[in-house]
Formats: structure tokens, C-alpha cells, sequence
């Protein structure tokens, strides 16, 4: 399945929750390029620099690093986090899952209101090595500052600052309704004004909607 939204839009949270119950994989696009930078690879190098401005990385970048990712997974269920986040991507992961004679059984979107975003992203503190994410708010780390599996310490992403989101708001609104049309007919939509009042409503759609498909599956 694909989890679409905002940044800050609580993707991340809900592909968390979603792990907890079922069995299955991540990918996360955000987190994957992170991990370059913090190898300092020459894709980390650039995706620092787009990053920080909040620039979308061009698609075929992007493709040659969840491409693998993907086709790890074969036989596993999985969600991909951060891909698609536009209209052209969209009609690339059409052409790697058809290679792969694969297909999306779920296609999620989040909708939460700008102002809720903005709030959350200044409450938002993360564990860099591992993508681990907190709020200050709604999910505190145990003691103040410090990631709960390792003690390490958190920070703030530096592309959660009030220049680069705006920049990173705009270009979501400017690619959504093209990618959701791209989808028409087979996305649902998730409205809310915090992860906790989303959860149940995915929950069970996925319920209703995902788990007898794999059932079928699992019976031919
Ligand atoms: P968020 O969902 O909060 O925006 P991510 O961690 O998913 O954060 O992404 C951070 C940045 O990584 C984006 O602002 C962009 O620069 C880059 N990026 C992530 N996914 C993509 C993508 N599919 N295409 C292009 N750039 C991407």
C-alpha cells in the first residue's frame, strides 16, 4: 500500500501503528535518504542540499532508491512512505510494480488541516540514526531530549524549520491533486485533526478492505 499526505501530516505515525498490528514492511523514502546523508554518499551530498531547500529530488533519483527497496519485498506486504509525491512518480511505480506483476491493494491519504501541521512540526524531535520520531505533545520521548531505545540524543530535522516546511507545504499543495487524480477510484481519503483520530478510520479500512484480499490470496 501508499501513504499519501502533507509533510508533518503524521505518515510516519501511522505506517508505526500500522507495523504494531499486522506484518508488514516499510519504506521510507525520507528515512532512506537520510541514511545517505548520514554515510555522506554523493546522493546524501545532494539530497542535503534539496532537502534544506525543500526541493523535491528529481523522480528518477528517487526511483533508483526505492526501485531496490521494492523489489526486496517481493513476497512481503509492505507500505511506502514518501512515494509517490507527484503525478510523474506515480506513473513510475505503475511501471516497476507491472514489471514485477505486482499491484497496490491500498492507497491512503491523509488529510490534515495546514495550521495542525505547522503546529506539530515545531513540537517534532527526532532520532536521526534510526528515523525514530517524537512529539512533544503527543508522544514525548521518556526523558526529555534522549531517544528511548538508545539515550541518544534527539534532534529537530533541519528541513523542520519555518523556511524550508513552508517551502515543502507549497510543493505538496501544488502536486497532490494531480497524484490523487492519478489514483481516482481506488484512494481513500483519512481526515483528522491528530494521528489518534485518523487511526481507527485506517484501521479499519484496512480491515474491511486490504486483509480479505491477502486472505484470497493465501487460499488460490
Ligand atoms: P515529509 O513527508 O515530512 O516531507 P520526508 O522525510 O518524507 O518528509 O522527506 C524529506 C525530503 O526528502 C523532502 O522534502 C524531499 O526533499 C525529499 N524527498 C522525499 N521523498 C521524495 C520523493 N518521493 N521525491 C522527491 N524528493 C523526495
Amino acid at each position: 500500500m501508499i501513504i499519501l499526505g502533507a509533510p508533518g501530516a503524521g505518515k510516519g505515525t501511522q505506517s508505526d501503528w500500522l507495523l504494531n498490528k499486522w506484518e508488514i514492511e516499510t519504506i521510507v523514502v525520507g528515512q532512506l535518504l537520510r541514511n545517505e546523508i548520514v554515510k555522506g554518499s554523493k546522493l546524501g551530498q545532494f539530497a542535503e542540499k534539496k532537502m534544506k531547500a525543500g526541493e523535491l529530488l528529481a523522480d528518477d533519483i528517487v526511483l533508483d532508491l526505492v526501485q531496490p527497496e521494492v523489489e526486496k519485498l517481493k513476497d512481503k506486504d509492505w507500505i511506502l512512505d514518501g512515494f509517490p509525491r507527484k503525478a510523474s512518480q506515480a506513473v513510475l511505480l505503475d511501471k516497476l510494480l507491472a514489471n514485477d506483476n505486482e499491484s497496490l491493494n491500498f492507497v491512503a491519504s491523509l488529510r490534515v488541516p495546514d495550521e495542525v501541521i505547522l503546529k506539530r512540526i515545531e513540537e517534532r524531535f527526532i532520532h536521526l540514526p534510526s528515523g525514530r520520531t517524537y512529539n512533544l505533545s503527543f508522544n514525548p520521548p521518556k526523558v526529555a531530549g534522549k531517544d528511548d531505545v538508545t539515550g541518544e540524543p534527539l534532534s529537530q530535522r533541519p528541513d523542520d524549520n519555518a523556511t524550508t516546511f513552508a517551502a515543502r507545504l507549497k510543493s505538496f499543495h501544488e502536486e497532490n491533486d494531480p497524484l490523487l487524480a492519478h489514483y481516482e477510484g481506488a484512494v481513500m481519503k483519512f481526515e483528522g485533526k491528530s494521528s489518534k483520530e485518523i487511526w481507527p478510520k485506517l484501521e479499519k479500512a484496512i480491515e474491511d478492505r486490504v486483509i480479505p484480499q491477502l486472505e484470497e490470496t493465501v487460499d488460490l
